[in-house]
């Protein structure tokens, strides 16, 4: 198939932007309190804050929206959900939720208790919020690669098999409910993981009889890094190397906002019947009837639509290059990024940025606002303000081992000029980076502080 020179796809509905000007960009991210998430969508010229349900939907998903089937129980909708789950994913039971995080609090919610610890390459940090809230523990399994931005590894989100193994040694399996792998690791930079190291931890955890789960959100992005950079791949369509990467787990938590490109939804998708009636009293609980799980007919509808067409390799190369076109943008101007450039973001190295500032003045945050301040670009600080936690002994802070400023690019949003302007923007922030302040905290809320402080300039 000769290579397409441009998007394959062309726009029929648009939504215009505007650019404030820079005074009322300034006044507006000190009244947001230097805090992004309290900015409106109204004040951003192109908004980079997440991946995450701000995917544009095609003309066909939005032609299941109006199929869907709104019965509250066997929704003809579910059952063509669940159709779509087998054929693209190959597992039998589907549990749909209203996103990703009400899938983890149905699975984590049911398997994990105190005392337990769950393995992870890396988790994200709602599900690593979840394993906390149910007294259990997620372990960091990385490799040591995946903390280093500069290191260029074409797996950087692969499990450490031999640190796995150390751990379930020296815990035991009784403490361990399951195994977690997040693919792509989000958390790292979008990074993937290769199939040959899901085998390697399929047959750890087999071993030892412990189950393993993907938190599967970026699976088929995964799956392009897979068939771009693993032997034996190259000649592997999408959909079959998203089969086989499933094949190697019981059962996944999956976010429907990233991927799938819907605004909402999320599911559960296992083999085992045991486990899966098992999970449904509090499916009913906390999100609905078993064939609803919190959505309208509408969503279940557009979701089965929406895993058929995620596998497209025309769509998922087109997006892919567009992320890494930004990365290089941001290169060529002397800024250094988490190399190499995930799936969904693109990642900048703030501590090399703002060398001057301490992670205690939240330097991914502070550039965060100066970008927003700059150019009206929305990224979102990754660091010291998301990720410290006060230690459990020692009662100190500890700060994460990386200060990120994340750009997500929502898919088929965005055109290559917008990407330009990002890169624009961040370079004139980057010529005057000695001058920029750190930010100090007036206001933080006991959990999740990141998406609700209050911050002013230091
Ligand atoms: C977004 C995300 C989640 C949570 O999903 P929501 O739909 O936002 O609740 C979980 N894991 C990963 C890797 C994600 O990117």
């Amino acid at each position: 198939m000769d290579e397409e020179p441009a998007e394959p796809y062309r726009i029929k509905v648009i939504e215009p932007i505007r650019l404030l000007d820079r005074e009322e960009r300034k006044n507006r991210i000190k009244e947001a309190h230097y805090n992004v998430f309290n900015l409106k969508s109204e004040d951003v010229y192109i908004d980079l804050l997440t991946d995450s349900g701000t995917s544009a939907m095609s003309d066909t998903q939005w032609a299941a929206m109006m199929s869907g089937d709104e019965a509250y129980a066997g929704s003809g909708s579910f059952y063509r959900f669940t159709k779509a789950v087998q054929d693209v994913l190959g597992y039998r039971y589907l549990i749909p939720t209203h996103q990703g995080r009400a899938a983890e609090n149905v699975l984590i919610g049911n398997l994990v208790k105190k005392g337990d610890i769950v393995p992870f390459n890396m988790p994200f940090d709602t599900t690593s919020n979840h394993i906390r809230v149910n007294g259990g523990q997620p372990v960091e399994c990385a490799l040591d690669v995946a903390y280093e931005p500069q290191q260029v590894h074409p797996f950087k989100g692969n499990v450490d098999i031999d640190k796995l193994e150390d751990l379930v040694k020296k815990v035991g399996v009784g403490r361990i409910p399951f195994v977690m792998v997040t693919i792509t690791n989000n958390t790292g930079g979008g990074q993937p993981v290769s199939m040959e190291n899901l085998r390697e931890v399929r047959m750890m955890t087999s071993r030892y009889g412990i189950p393993l789960y993907l938190d599967a959100a970026r699976c088929v992005e995964n799956s392009y890094f897979v068939h771009r950079r693993e032997n034996g791949y190259e000649n592997k369509t999408l959909a079959e190397i998203t089969l086989e990467t499933f094949s190697y787990a019981d059962g996944c938590t999956f976010s429907a906002k990233k991927d799938p490109m819907a605004n909402i939804g999320g599911f559960i998708a296992l083999n085992d019947e045991k486990t899966y009636h098992e999970l449904l009293p509090r499916l009913v609980t906390y999100e609905g009837f078993t064939t609803y799980g919190g959505l309208a007919g509408r969503d279940l509808e557009c979701l089965a639509q929406s895993l058929y067409e995620m596998t497209d390799e025309r769509y998922v190369a087109n997006r892919i290059r567009q992320v890494e076109y930004l990365g290089k943008l941001i290169e060529s101007r002397g800024i250094k990024i988490v190399k190499p450039v995930g799936g969904h973001a693109v990642f900048v190295d703030v501590a090399a940025f703002l060398p001057h500032l301490p992670q205690s003045q939240f330097p991914a945050d502070a550039l965060a606002a100066e970008l927003y301040a700059e150019s009206g670009v929305r990224g979102v600080g990754l660091g010291a303000l998301a990720f410290s936690r006060l230690d459990e002994e020692t009662g100190e802070q500890v700060f994460p081992k990386l200060e990120l400023l994340r750009l997500a690019i929502p898919r088929r949003v965005y055109t290559d000029r917008h990407m330009d302007a990002v890169a624009d923007g961040l370079g004139r922030v980057y010529e005057r980076r000695k001058e920029i302040r750190g930010l100090k905290i007036v206001y933080e809320p006991p959990l999740l502080r990141h998406f609700l402080a209050r911050l002013e300039r230091v």
